[in-house]
């Protein structure tokens, strides 16, 4: 990385690649750091309430689903995303029991 004319390089948050320091938009990958910077209090939107349900559901159904979906938010920063990844783990061990219950009842009888 070269420093020209005083100013630091940076690299896009998104994409990763090297962007000109006061660049708004990067080049690359499109990201619009103006929005970042004129609201910085202002956290990305997070899912609708709607979704959440829907996805809080396909992580009880599909316990696999809710691992996955679970291990992705939960390693995310914020709060939210953090809470909403530990309730899909939650419900997806809890769908893994109660199938694995049914299932082994099925199989006694
Ligand atoms: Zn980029």
């Amino acid at each position: 990385m070269q420093a020209s004319g005083g100013q630091q390089p940076r690299n896009c948050v998104s994409c990763g690649r090297a962007i000109a320091w006061d660049a708004n938009v990067c080049p690359y990958c499109g990201r619009d750091y103006r929005v970042q910077m004129m609201a910085p209090a202002q956290a990305q939107p997070f899912m609708s309430e709607g979704v959440k349900v829907i996805l809080y559901i396909l992580s009880f159904l599909i316990w696999i689903i809710g691992i996955i979906i679970g291990v992705i938010y939960y390693t995310k920063p914020d709060q939210e995303s953090k809470e909403f990844g530990k309730m899909c783990l939650i419900l997806a061990v809890l769908g893994l029991v109660v199938g694995a219950l049914c299932g082994v009842f099925a199989w006694v009888i």
